[in-house]
């Protein structure tokens, strides 16, 4: 069984508890989550148990009376059971935990939409 993370609407990765011997898993491990819940575009895939998301968002210029889109990219770690489901160009939800490590605090819990094909 999937530990209940206690997040309303995220449903636990379909995959047997042992399957996954990730320690830093919300699901399966023992690191929790709390404080921020964000969402991004996954961007970058590339090292191990990390993905890179990116977090688009619109800041108003006062002085042009527009908007100008700007965007920041965030680690997070990525858990050996969810590892298989998560492609680069999926939006993801993301949670705050500890910190895993030195860029990392911050851990994929669900596939929102998958990206273009
Ligand atoms: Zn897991």
């Amino acid at each position: 069984m999937s530990k209940n993370i206690g997040i309303p609407g995220v449903v636990p990765p379909k995959v047997k508890p042992e399957e996954c011997k990730d320690l830093s898993c919300p699901f399966h491990g023992k690191t929790r989550i709390r404080g921020k819940i964000t969402q991004g575009i996954v961007v970058s895939k590339k090292s191990k148990n990390t993905v890179i998301i990116r977090r688009d968002y619109v800041q108003f210029i006062r002085k042009y009376q527009r908007y100008e889109r700007r965007n920041t990219r965030l680690a997070c770690h990525l858990t050996e059971c969810l590892s298989n489901e998560i492609e680069i160009g999926d939006l993801v939800r993301v949670g705050e935990s500890r910190k895993i490590s030195k860029t990392k605090a911050f851990i994929v819990l669900e596939k929102i939409t998958g990206g273009a094909v």
